[in-house]
């Protein structure tokens, strides 16, 4: 995605922006804020430190997401010898199961297909389906 930085050079107060391509995966204002902390850290004799004033996401059309998984159960679930904790995502509501301790996030069944990758398309599939499934009741 694209992104817009507004920034402050603090010793003069002029301000001036700038424009990156970054990975969509990135969070624009963690990315803003990192490259203006490094470049106050490495400043070069003469230059000023900058002050970040504001992120603008321009281009934000093809931005996806990986889920944000949570656990949704208090404590393990134990069930035949295995052991999982339930898992929903808090920006798209698919759900898996993590099992034992490995930090990988298994989609459940009906949420198997490529198209549940992302967050995006998960959501626009769920509506899609939903959609279908009210017509179907009419
Ligand atoms: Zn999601």
């Amino acid at each position: 995605m694209k992104i817009k930085m507004e920034i402050e050079i603090i010793k003069t107060g002029s301000k001036f922006e700038e424009t990156y391509e970054i990975e969509n995966n990135l969070n624009p204002n963690e990315y803003a804020e990192n490259l203006i902390t490094n470049f106050n850290h490495t400043l070069r004799p003469g230059e000023s430190p900058r002050k970040l004033l504001g992120v603008i996401v321009l281009d934000n059309s093809d931005v996806k997401h990986k889920h944000d998984w949570r656990k949704t159960n208090l404590a393990t679930i134990t069930r035949g010898g295995m052991s999982y904790d339930k898992m929903i995502c808090t920006r798209c509501g698919v759900t898996g199961k993590r099992y034992g301790f490995s930090s990988v996030v298994k989609r459940d069944s009906k949420y198997k297909a490529k198209i549940y990758d992302t967050c995006e398309d998960a959501t626009k599939q769920m509506k899609k389906l939903r959609e279908r499934r009210n017509k179907a009741n009419n």
